[in-house]
């Protein structure tokens, strides 16, 4: 048997493999990442990592040995080039071929690069890889004044930490308001807030024209109003692009990520995909959706490895996340729509609060700011199915969680 093979040894990559294991798979696992690295968390890179906090030991899914111990391969530091579906195989860069059963498509997705001038010069950074992360954090050491631009859950990570370091800090983001795409007007408002105290500007409502610099070092960020940052460090953080070129060029369905049934098949069903390359069905969303976070990546994984170890159910896991920035944990549980409703519990004056989002009258999503409790009660209830009314939540002294138990 030729087993199986995953492209990517990220979350996704190395969670599969691992699950595979723990569900009694027998053949072959193979993980194959282009990336010189053990598979590794991303999440503290922005965080505890960038604060200095956790060394790269604290980075790793699994200590290196375990891999070996579960008989599961990791080919680091290798690129696969093509798949060829016909005899089930996939090239290597290094001109090597490996055969699958079946193979798991973990790709992740890459930084969207600004398109601008002066994008390429020292001193201007994203943040993606631990490689990305080591040197960033080398130059946050030195820097004085950084400009971050784009106003997500990276850029915002990353203010607070360069903030706390002693920098000033500018924000430049392109929409009217911080997280636009993933939260809230309300948590917005809050969280904009929140980075102020911290000592962060913002500037909302505009794009970045050219980064300037002297001898090859970033110095200035132009903006669309005209405005000139001085920036001795500048970090883009204004999205991802799915990687799917492998799986185009092998003639699957892409579209927004890698296309996928409620299975985690993609059209061919020797492959699946999974994590932040795959675009898949979710019963908390309207069509397909990519999810880019570790339970979305942790959980498809499991939910393809039971596939291969004869325990088939379709995906519908609850999709939740996190972000801490500065002395607020955010966590999200359930996707928010542009048009919700929203009601608030808690006071958010306290710095403990949650969002109550509510698509068609029912609560779909909460986004809770050091609440754990309004969190991990959404959680149960969107697993069972049952979230209440906005009618119900509206009623005075309402509590998320006695309202589970
Ligand atoms: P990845 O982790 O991107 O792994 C894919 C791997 O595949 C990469 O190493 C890539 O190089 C490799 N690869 C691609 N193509 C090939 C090829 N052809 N051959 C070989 N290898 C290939 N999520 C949260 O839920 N909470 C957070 O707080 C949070 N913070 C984050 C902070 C940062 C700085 C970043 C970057 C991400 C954060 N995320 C967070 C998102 C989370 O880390 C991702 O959703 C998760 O890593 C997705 O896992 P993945 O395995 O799908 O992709």
């Amino acid at each position: 048997m030729s087993g199986v093979v995953i492209v990517g040894a990220g979350q996704a990559a190395a969670q599969a493999a691992l699950s595979l294991r723990d569900g009694g798979y027998q053949a072959p696992v193979t993980l194959v990442g282009e990336e010189s690295e053990q598979p590794y968390q991303r999440p503290p890179l922005s965080k505890a990592y960038m604060l200095g906090k956790a060394d790269e030991a604290a980075l790793r899914v699994r200590q290196p040995d375990l891999y070996a111990a579960q008989d599961i391969r990791v080919v680091t530091g290798e690129r696969v080039e093509a798949i060829d579906r016909a005899s089930r195989r996939v090239s290597l860069a290094c001109g090597g071929e490996l055969a699958y059963d079946h193979l798991i498509l973990a790709t992740g997705a890459r930084n969207r690069a600004l398109p601008v001038r002066g994008a390429d010069l020292d001193g201007v950074f994203m943040l993606r890889t631990l490689e990305d992360a080591r040197r960033l954090r080398a130059r946050l050491t030195t820097a004085r004044r950084a400009v971050v631009v784009g106003a997500g859950f990276i850029g915002l990570e990353f203010a607070a930490v360069a903030a706390k370091s002693g920098c000033a800090v500018e924000v430049i983001e392109a929409a009217e308001r911080v997280m636009a795409r993933a939260v809230s007007p309300f948590m917005s408002v809050f969280f904009a807030q929140a980075h102020r105290d911290m000592g962060v500007v913002f500037h909302f409502a505009e794009g970045v024209l050219a980064i300037t610099g002297a001898d090859g070092e970033a110095a200035e960020v132009h903006t669309t109003s005209g405005r000139r940052v001085a920036a001795d460090l500048v970090v883009v953080g204004i999205g991802v692009i799915p990687n799917v070129e492998l799986a185009e060029a092998a003639g699957l369905a892409t579209g927004n990520g890698i296309c996928t049934d409620a299975d985690l098949l993609t059209s061919d069903p020797s492959i699946s995909a999974i994590g932040d390359c795959a675009s898949s069905p979710s019963p908390f969303a309207d069509g397909p959706v990519r999810i880019e976070s570790v339970q979305n990546a942790t959980d498809q994984a499991r939910a393809v490895a039971r596939r291969l170890c004869g325990r088939p159910a379709p995906y519908g896991a609850v999709p939740w996340f996190w972000s801490d920035q500065g002395a607020h944990k955010l966590q999200i549980a359930g996707l928010g729509r542009p048009d919700d409703e929203t009601l608030v519990l808690g006071d958010p004056s306290t710095g403990r609060f949650s969002v109550c989002r509510f698509h068609r009258g029912r609560l779909a999503c909460v986004e809770s700011v050091n609440r754990a409790a309004d969190h991990m009660a959404m959680r149960k209830l969107l697993q069972s199915g049952g979230t209440p009314s906005m009618e119900v939540v509206a009623t005075p002294g309402f509590d998320l969680k006695a309202f589970v138990a």
